[in-house]
């Protein structure tokens, strides 16, 4: 069994977040078309909350990854389970990601994803625990920063659960 034992970021105060994120990303973005890459399954909540708030011609593509290592530890070697069904050639490309940790996935995912000629590759994250950070990934739009703590709600599970919570929550395994 597993419990909540403290909110971190109560739903009113995500919702106004991604409303500025995607006001802002409105305005990098303006004239353009763009093409939101969420990765499964973590990211779908947020990505679904910040495509309401971006005022652009937008396609959503998903990829689904996996990370080898333990259930709350990256490795750093990723494996794509599903991969986009679109091509990434000449278009503005933006990588919607629920949480940076370590930033073992998303560097291995930026990379990968530039070697497909996007014209503009960016990332944007919910939340981003920047003490844990390993490799240094180009950032461009951080919701939350928060501290080393495991959390979930809001796309984020532990063991497939919570995820449906509507509010980032810390657990306790
Ligand atoms: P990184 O490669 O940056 O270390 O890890 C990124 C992935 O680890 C995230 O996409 C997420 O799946 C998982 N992760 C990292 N921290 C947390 C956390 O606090 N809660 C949950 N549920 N997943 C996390």
């Amino acid at each position: 069994m597993s419990e909540i034992t403290e909110v971190l970021v109560d739903e009113a105060t995500l919702k106004a977040r991604i409303k500025e994120m995607g006001e802002a990303i409105t305005k990098d973005y303006e004239g353009k078309t763009l093409l939101l890459v969420g990765v499964l399954k973590g990211a779908v909540i947020f990505l679904s909350e910040l495509a309401q708030r971006i005022k652009l011609p937008a396609t959503f593509d998903f990829m689904a990854v996996s990370s080898y290592g333990s259930s709350t530890e990256s490795s750093g070697v990723v494996r794509i389970l599903k991969d986009l069904e679109e091509s990434l050639e000449g278009r503005h490309v933006l990588i919607v990601e629920d949480i940076i940790d370590t930033g073992l996935t998303l560097d291995y995912l930026y990379r990968h994803l530039k070697s497909r000629h996007p014209a503009s590759l960016n990332i944007c994250t919910l939340l981003d625990k920047p003490s844990r950070r390993k490799v240094n990934v180009p950032v461009k739009d951080i919701g939350f920063e928060i501290p080393d703590r495991f959390v979930v709600g809001y796309g984020l599970d532990y063991n497939e659960m919570y995820r449906n919570l509507p509010y980032i929550a810390v657990v306790r395994p």
